[in-house]
């Protein structure tokens, strides 16, 4: 730890990170695999087998000359409860007794169908799947994680939820998305206040350059949340996932946060 109180790195950890096949996901992996010790684990989660293994040579990559790092792969389907199940053996088997941090980063999450309004959202089975993969995953595979690995001395715990502006902002033709949102902060407000112990951050990235923002800014229904989401990336007012990655470490680092606040690219 510096002077200032801000810790040199975050331990001998295993990480483990949803929707690290891409976008902002992929480049926590990376950034995070910069400030780890030798002897760290990730295990990074998506459904593409593919990007995740490319993602992995990523973290090898930016981890190598400074010691040995291990990367498991697990190429799920997190709106199904095996899929959780399935990541949860292979975090289960990433765990070596000698880890000092285990830090979760709630990210994998989708935009829903933005091209229509409320009013025509009748199927109950559709709005259950959206929540089903955006808030109920998030649940139990952070409940499953600190199920597995209880409060014990030596350990820290740390639990990230990648939020968003529509966590607290309604957008009109966006009711699945800022509904998953706000549901998904709340959750993690009621973990901070149940265990003191853990470190609990709801951090909203800022606008990305992701496959999600080109799904916002193309499908968008309300035709003046389109127009905005266009017009803030034709001015270069979105942020690159390395730009948001490097705030969010700084805030992980000085470790000055409320556990459990909203903390935003925009505040720090
Ligand atoms: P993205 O480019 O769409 O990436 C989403 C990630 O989630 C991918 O790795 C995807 O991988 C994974 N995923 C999707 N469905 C999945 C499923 N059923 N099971 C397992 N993994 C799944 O999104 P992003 O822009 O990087 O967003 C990352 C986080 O930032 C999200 O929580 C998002 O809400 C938040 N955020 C984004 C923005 C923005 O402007 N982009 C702004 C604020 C907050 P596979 O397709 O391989 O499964």
């Amino acid at each position: 730890m510096s002077s200032t109180g801000t810790l040199s790195d975050l331990g001998r950890a295993l990480c483990i990170i949803t929707g690290a096949s891409r976008g902002l996901g992929r480049a926590m992996a990376r950034h995070l695999s910069e400030l780890v010790k030798p002897g760290s684990a990730f295990v990074l989660a998506a459904r593409s087998g593919d990007e995740l293994r490319a993602a992995a040579a990523e973290v090898t990559e930016a981890a190598a000359g400074r010691g040995g790092l291990s990367v498991q792969c697990v190429p799920v389907d997190l709106s199904h409860s095996d899929g959780v199940k399935e990541l949860m053996e292979a975090v289960r088997t990433s765990f070596t007794e000698d880890m000092d941090h285990v830090l979760l980063v709630n990210n994998a999450a989708s935009l829903g169908d933005v091209s229509r309004y409320m009013r025509s959202f009748t199927n109950m089975a559709e709005v259950d799947s959206y929540l089903s993969f955006n808030v109920s995953s998030a649940l139990c595979l952070t409940a499953s994680v600190l199920e597995a690995f209880p409060r014990r001395p030596g350990l820290r715990r740390t639990v990230v939820n990648v939020s968003s502006l529509c966590s607290v902002k309604p957008y009109s033709s966006w009711v699945l998305y800022c509904t998953g949102k706000a549901a998904r902060e709340m959750m993690f407000r009621v973990l901070a206040e149940e265990e003191p112990d853990v470190r609990v951050l709801n951090y909203a990235p800022g606008p990305l350059d992701t496959d999600m923002y080109q799904l916002a800014r193309s499908r968008t229904a309300d035709p003046a949340v389109k127009k905005n989401f266009s017009e803030r990336f034709t001015q270069g007012q979105v942020l690159t996932c390395d730009e948001s990655c490097t705030k969010m470490m700084k805030v992980l680092l000085e470790d000055k946060y409320v556990s459990g606040s909203h903390v935003d690219f925009y505040d720090v």
